[in-house]
């Protein structure tokens, strides 16, 4: 285990950054090797339990903001449930 921090390199912030090892490295090359643009980009097409944000899936709140259908229809379905168990 090490404590290796990560900072930005003055002047080059969000391209590369230094850690308190000495060691460099490309923010730019992790993003096309898709890992932090992978994250973010999964935010935006897939709803927190991994629903795809497809045409069919989504719903837009009057707010403007995005639900996921198939996550609406199991919050429904699962307080029917509780209702009819109640
Ligand atoms: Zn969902």
């Amino acid at each position: 285990m090490s404590d290796e921090i990560w900072r930005a390199v003055p002047g080059y912030e969000g391209a590369y950054e230094v850690s308190s090892e000495g060691r460099v490295r490309s923010l730019e090359r992790l993003d096309s090797r898709g890992r932090r643009r992978h994250a973010m980009l999964a935010s935006r097409t897939h709803c927190p339990e991994g629903h795809p944000y497809t045409e069919e899936n989504t719903y837009r709140r009057p707010s403007g903001s995005r639900a996921c259908r198939t996550c609406r229809r199991a919050e429904k379905a699962l307080r029917t449930q509780t209702r009819k168990a109640a």
